[in-house]
């Protein structure tokens, strides 16, 4: 059993409680729990599952086989904290549908906007946004991958690294440098065609939750001038602008890992008999519940806050996304770790809930900005209201 009287904060509409009890349907009939033996291929269809029910019309706009005029940012957190409370791989393919193609829809020009965004929203384009290089990952603007200006396009040179859908993606949204400036005001943005010529995606890497993951090379690749997005030397700008949605999102994805765990432990809690009672009757286990209850809603604040911003004060909200994914993936870390102390020795085996839960939310600390830049962010807008 989940608490689902969140639902009825102000920061959401009839549209989204809605959305929120025909997902929760959608994954109780379509989801399983089975352990994955073909990563790639589950993918692949978990895609073109999401996309024929509608979910994935929530990661475009609504010109572009999209639901909302731009993308509401409730609705893709309520998607993600809902699919990563039933399976984490679910979550990660509609994640990685509306962060690689985000930049698409954010500054795209409509010919882009119509070639790529209706085959994302039914599933039958994966997506993929290639930003992290092997020497630089946290400090985005030191990265090396160029593309050079070469009659009337592009030569790219260079290497990805961490990329999400690497090796099943149909496009990736690739950040590279075109040389206007040093650092963050060189770099622009290109949406490159998976399987050209001069691109290797073979280099495959596992990680403790299984998901699509590849290092991506580019030797002497050619784009035509068609496959710059947006403004040359805007890149920057334009993958942080991404984030700033998205990053809301994976606080969200925590928040439903930390929900799942909750449920479990607590069933498990009320279930397992030690000395005389059950666990659920003992006071240290009690003030555990009550300690992962208080993160779980305190998490579910700060995601719908930061989302609500977004959608409703049409500003900026890095400091509200900062905040909320730095609280939501550290606290679900722990409320899963809790979970798995309740659990005992069953936590540990392979194949129980709170075991894979365990594994899950590892990676959600580290990946669209670690904690520690999350806290960078935060002082950095704590300290500006106070510096004269
Ligand atoms: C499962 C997974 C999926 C990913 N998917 C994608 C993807 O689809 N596309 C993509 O482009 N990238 C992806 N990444 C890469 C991810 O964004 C980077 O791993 C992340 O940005 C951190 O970069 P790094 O690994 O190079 O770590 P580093 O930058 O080397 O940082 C290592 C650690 O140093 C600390 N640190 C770094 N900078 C600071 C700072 N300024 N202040 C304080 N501490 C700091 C943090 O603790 C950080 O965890 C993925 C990564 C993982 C693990």
């Amino acid at each position: 059993m989940t608490d689902r009287s969140f639902l009825d904060w102000p920061f959401f509409d009839e549209s989204h409680r809605t959305l929120a009890r025909d997902l929760e349907a959608w994954c109780q009939s379509e989801l399983t729990d089975s352990p994955h033996t073909n990563i790639d291929a589950e993918c692949i269809d978990l895609a073109r599952r999401l996309g024929a029910a509608g979910w994935l019309r929530y990661c475009v706009p609504a010109a572009y086989g999209g639901v909302h005029e731009s993308l509401d940012v409730r609705s893709l957190a309520l998607i993600r904290e809902t699919l990563a409370r039933h399976s984490g791989l679910a979550d990660f393919v509609f994640a990685m549908q509306g962060l690689g193609s985000g930049a698409i829809s954010l500054f795209g020009s409509d010919q882009q906007k119509r070639d790529w965004l209706p085959g994302v929203a039914l599933g039958e384009r994966i997506a993929a946004f290639a930003l992290t290089e092997p020497s630089s990952g946290s400090d985005v603007a030191s990265m090396e991958t160029r593309a050079e200006e070469d009659g009337d396009g592009f030569i790219v040179n260079g290497v990805k690294t961490y990329i999400s859908n690497g090796g099943i993606a149909n496009f990736y949204v690739l950040f590279a440098r075109t040389g206007e400036a040093p650092g963050a005001r060189g770099v622009s943005a290109f949406i490159v065609e998976a399987g050209a010529d001069g691109q290797d995606a073979s280099e495959r890497i596992e990680v403790i939750a299984p998901h699509p993951l590849a290092t991506l090379r580019f030797t002497d690749m050619r784009l035509p001038a068609s496959a710059l997005l947006g403004e040359r030397g805007r890149g920057f700008a334009q993958a942080m602008g991404t984030l700033d949605v998205f990053r809301t999102t994976v606080g969200a994805a925590a928040l439903g890992f930390a929900r799942r765990a909750l449920s479990e432990a607590t069933q498990r809690a009320l279930a397992r008999r030690s000395m005389g009672a059950t666990l659920a009757d003992n006071a240290i286990v009690q003030s555990m519940l009550a300690e992962m209850v208080l993160d779980v809603d305190a998490s579910a604040l700060l995601v719908y806050r930061a989302a609500w911003v977004r959608d409703l004060q049409g500003r900026r909200n890095s400091r509200e996304a900062a905040l909320a994914k730095l609280h939501a993936t550290d606290s679900a870390q722990q409320v899963i770790d809790k979970a798995v102390q309740i659990f005992g020795g069953l936590g540990v085996t392979v194949g129980c809930p709170v075991e894979a839960l365990y594994r899950e939310i590892r990676a959600l600390r580290i990946y669209e900005g670690a904690s520690e830049v999350q806290k960078v962010v935060i002082a950095r807008h704590h300290l500006a209201e106070f510096r004269p």
